[in-house]
């Protein structure tokens, strides 16, 4: 049985590793578009159960509708329901922006407040949506759990944590508060396109040296070649 794995070594397998993604995918970044905290806000809670992709085509019709928090609050439900209807869950979707627009107006002015502490007091809102906007529209480094970061994590080995909370806490310890955005979407990046939930590309895999999972989907090149999603096969 191989030494159990010391903290120091931890360490620098997950920064090494996270290293090699960053050249592998240089472009990674937030994929929801957006222009302002408010947007990122709102793309975000719809971007629950559904893809990036839809969430985005919908965004420059829901906007030109209602560009801020007191024209969103306002908003005629009917309308809202219609702008948001291809992107399921229309009803609940149109009541959280409809009570989130609301909160923002009674409580911060109509804007989107830049704290963690306040952001997950906005309804609808979790520390996952509070993390994105933190760390992508006010540039204060935040990790976002969400389903590709938790499987990766613990896939990587970085934690066998499997609560959201303690797995950001416990993936935030190994790495520099700075570099928390980040790698966030690189790990996102990754699991999108190359460490999917069900056959991960191994064979494919540029962090394959550094992962104890290894050989969890196809280890053949040609094989995991396929399983890659690309930008064009996405
Ligand atoms: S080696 Fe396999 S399980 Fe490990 S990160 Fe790469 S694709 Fe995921």
């Amino acid at each position: 049985m191989p030494d159990p794995e010391t903290p120091t070594a931890l360490v620098r397998r997950a920064r090494k590793t996270d290293r090699v993604l960053a050249e592998t995918y240089p472009e990674a970044r937030c994929e929801l578009d957006f222009e302002d905290p408010f947007q990122l806000l709102v793309v975000t809670v719809l971007s629950a159960q559904t893809t990036d992709r839809r969430v985005n085509a919908v965004r420059p019709t829901l906007f030109a509708a209602y560009p801020d928090a007191p024209s969103m609050a306002a908003a005629d439900r009917a309308r809202l329901e219609e702008i948001v209807g291809p992107l399921g869950f229309f009803r609940a979707k149109t009541e959280s922006l409809l009570k989130l627009s609301a909160h923002l107006v009674e409580h911060h002015d109509g804007q989107v407040p830049p704290r963690l502490v306040d952001l997950v007091k906005l309804p609808g809102v979790g520390r996952k949506t509070a993390n994105v906007v933190l760390g992508n529209a006010f540039d204060v480094p935040g990790i976002t759990v969400d389903t590709h970061f938790g499987r990766l994590a613990r896939r990587l080995g970085w934690t066998e944590e499997t609560d959201p909370v303690k797995v950001e806490h416990a993936v935030g310890a190994l790495f520099p508060k700075k570099d928390w955005t980040m790698l966030s979407h690189r790990l996102i990046w990754h699991g999108r396109r190359r460490c999917h939930a069900q056959r991960p590309a191994c064979g494919a895999c540029p962090v394959a040296r550094w992962c104890p999972s290894y050989g969890e989907g196809p280890t053949d090149p040609e094989t995991a070649a396929k399983l890659v999603k690309t930008e064009a096969r996405r």
